[in-house]
Order: C-alpha cells, then sequence, then structure tokens
C-alpha cells in the first residue's frame, strides 16, 4: 500500500482490515465497548499483547480505519485521531510542555492555538516565543536560545503566509526541539511536512480531509514513541473521534486528491481574476508570482491550496455590501469543503482580536477569506462579477 501512488492510497488505505460481513465499505462500528468470553484473551488485549478494541474512549474499528488512512497519506510510521482539530492539537501539546519548557512558533497561527499558546500555555508555566510569521532569522534566533517544542503552520489562516519547514525543522532538530506542523490548509495532497523534516503533523479533518462540512475530526502522525505518548494523553482524557464522523471523513478522504486538484486550479484562477477588480486592493494567495513567499512556497509545496484572501476598498461596509451578493458561497467560519466559503476574517479566524490587533498582525478591516470549492471555476468568476458590479454604485458614492 505505502508504493501505490496517492488517490489509489487514499481510496484503498486502511479499509480492508476492518470490513465484514463481506461488506466492501468500512463499518460504522457504534458499540461502547468489545466483549471477551475468554478472560486470558481479554487480558492480553487490554495489556496490548494482541490486537483488539476493549472500550470506545481508547480505539474503535471504523475510528482506526480512518488513523491507518491518513497514516499513509502522510507516510508516517504512526498516527491517532481526535474529536476534533483543536484537540489533536491542545492533547499534542499537554503531551509535550511541562512547567519550565519553552516553546517557539508564530503569530500567525490558526485563532484557537493561538489562544493556546496565549491564554493557557502561560498559566502553566510554559514560556510562549511568538515570531513575525515569514521572519526565519527571528524563529531561528528563538529556537537557538533552545525550546522544547517549536510549532509551526504553513500557509497561515487569513494572508496565507509561508513559512520555509525544512529550515525551521533543521534548526528545530540542532536543539533537540520536537518540530511539529500544522498541515491543515495544505493537505497531504500539496505539502508532506514529514519529509522536510518534521516530526509530527497535524491536522484539522474538519477540514480538506473530510471536506464536506458534515463532520468533525483531527489527527496527528509521525514518529511512533512521540504519537504513542499522545495517544495516551488522549485515550485518558477523552477527546476521542466519533464512529460516524470517522466514517464521514473516510468517504471523503477517498476524493481528496480530486477536490483538492479541483481547489488548487479554482484558487489560482480566483485570485488571478480577483486583481482585475478596481474594488480590490490586495490579493494574497501563495501561488502568485508576487507573493512575499512564492519561491519557499513553490520549493516545498506541490500545489499551492485552495485557500486565498483579498482586501477590498471602503473596508467592512464594503464586505457587508458584497458578500451577501455571492450565490455560489457559503458566508461561514469553516473551509476546505467541496462548495465554497466566505468570510471577513474580523468575524471568522480572528474575531478575538481588536481592530488595532488585527492592523498589526498585517490584517485589513476589508479581508475577505475565500476558500475556494469544486464548482465550475467560470460560475465562480461570473459570481464575482455580479456581486462587485451589483455593489459598485454603493461603493462610489
Ligand atoms: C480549523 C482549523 C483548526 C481547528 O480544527 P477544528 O476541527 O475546528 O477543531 C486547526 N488548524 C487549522 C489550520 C484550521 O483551519
Amino acid at each position: 500500500m505505502e508504493k501505490a501512488k496517492f488517490s489509489t492510497k487514499s481510496i484503498w488505505a486502511g479499509e480492508k482490515e476492518q470490513l465484514a460481513f463481506g461488506a466492501t465499505q468500512v463499518p460504522v462500528v457504534h458499540s461502547v465497548s468489545f466483549g471477551y468470553d475468554d478472560m486470558d484473551e481479554w487480558y492480553e488485549v487490554a495489556i496490548g499483547n494482541k490486537p483488539g478494541h476493549i472500550y470506545g474512549r481508547n480505539t474503535n474499528p471504523t475510528v482506526q480505519a480512518f488513523e491507518e488512512k491518513i497514516r499513509i497519506l502522510e507516510n508516517a510510521d504512526a498516527s491517532t485521531s481526535f474529536s476534533t482539530g483543536m484537540a489533536a492539537i491542545s492533547n499534542t501539546l499537554s503531551t509535550l510542555l511541562f512547567p519550565g519548557d519553552r516553546v517557539v512558533s508564530i503569530k500567525d497561527t490558526y485563532g484557537g492555538t493561538n489562544k493556546i499558546f496565549t491564554e493557557f500555555l502561560p498559566r502553566q508555566q510554559v514560556e510562549v516565543i511568538l515570531c513575525d510569521t515569514g521572519d526565519h532569522e527571528a524563529i531561528e534566533r528563538e529556537v537557538a536560545r533552545g525550546c522544547k517544542v517549536l510549532y509551526l503552520e504553513s500557509p497561515t489562516n487569513p494572508t496565507v503566509k509561508i513559512t520555509d519547514i525544512k529550515r525551521m525543522a533543521a534548526a528545530g532538530k540542532a536543539v533537540g526541539a520536537t518540530v511539529i506542523v500544522d498541515n491543515t490548509f495544505a493537505t497531504p495532497v500539496n505539502q508532506n511536512p514529514l519529509e522536510l523534516g518534521a516530526d509530527l503533523v497535524i491536522h484539522s479533518a474538519t477540514k480538506y480531509l473530510g471536506g464536506h462540512a458534515d463532520a468533525l475530526g483531527g489527527a496527528v502522525c509521525g514518529d511512533r514513541a512521540l504519537v504513542e505518548a499522545i495517544y495516551h494523553y488522549r485515550e485518558i482524557n477523552g477527546a476521542t473521534m466519533d464512529p460516524m464522523a470517522a466514517y464521514l471523513i473516510l468517504r471523503g478522504m477517498k476524493t481528496l486528491k480530486l477536490r483538492v486538484d479541483q481547489q488548487n486550479k479554482n484558487a489560482a484562477s480566483i485570485a488571478e481574476y480577483l486583481k482585475t477588480f478596481d474594488m480590490v486592493e490586495a490579493v494574497f494567495y501563495p501561488g502568485l508570482e508576487d507573493h512575499p513567499h512564492h519561491d519557499i512556497a513553490k520549493e516545498q509545496m506541490t500545489g499551492f491550496g485552495g485557500m486565498l484572501s483579498f482586501a477590498v476598498r471602503g473596508g467592512v461596509d464594503t464586505v457587508r455590501q458584497l458578500l451577501p451578493k455571492l450565490k455560489y458561497a457559503n458566508r461561514a467560519a469553516n473551509l476546505g469543503s467541496v462548495e465554497t466559503v466566505v468570510g471577513p476574517s474580523r468575524t471568522t479566524s480572528h474575531v478575538e482580536c481588536t481592530p488595532a490587533e488585527r492592523l498589526a498582525m498585517g490584517i485589513p478591516e476589508g479581508l475577505i477569506r475565500y476558500s475556494a470549492g469544486i464548482e465550475d471555476i467560470d460560475d465562480l468568476k461570473q459570481d464575482l462579477a455580479q456581486a462587485f458590479k451589483a455593489i459598485e454604485a454603493y461603493v462610489k458614492s
């Protein structure tokens, strides 16, 4: 299976081991516990000497199929799963960081991750250093002073900044840090952080992996000893993936490459198209040659992803007028689904910040995050054109 190409793996990996009754599809096993008539066998399974399941908070066949599929797609030694992406992130950080430890990360991590760094870790006496995203020298300087964990995310939310994963992973390794990358935006179709030197890769499976905005989930893949420690933390603390969610995400993952390839193309087209509108002040997309880290993106990604953002003239007022006019877009907080999703950053990813804080992070008040769906590109372009046209008079006056 490891030798097969990407789409073949995403369709077949992890499934065969869990099939039952001659079914060709993985069953959704809702049973909370798994019974044993043989007390010795029960004991052997319970202590991990024999494969099998004991209790749903620990393991479940449907959930195990998901874990195996994402493990193989990320070319990892081991993997485990979580109820949400945030559970994956918080359980991983809680497993690795103790009072007195130091963690280095970037300012532009996902909103929830940023809250862990600014609100929760400091009160556990963990020192958190957040560097300017993309300032590689600053990150290297802080890492060189010593840290337990180097936590990265690339591309970032919402201005799709890029961090050089290979270079940062080397810096982390030099001081013995565990290097973690949130690969949610890129997906394993476009980027493989483990191959770039990371120890662990994290996903919000809620986004591209599931792809249909109908199930929450998270995953961590990478070094076996680290993943086992994180699994142990999760099995005790209880942020377990639900079997029905595992099934929905497994089903979504079979079309991951088809979807992401189309989303890469649609996002690239939309980014170019947006530049032709007077009302658009700036477009952020790593595939654009004028993106400040286009060269790094080209080096470490095989596709530039389905996420972009753009700033409109007239700020919040224009956003308020423009977004309701779009016919083929959900105005919502999620991303990575088959439908196009749009939202103002001040309402979605950075709702916790003040306008001044957002500005300091380089997030204009008129910034719109655009998650390209898999619709026909002509319809998406026409939809933007009619929306801009409909508010033209309003914005000029
Ligand atoms: C959504 C998201 C998360 C959190 O995932 P949930 O499944 O919503 O908990 C983490 N990182 C990134 C980059 C995300 O987009």
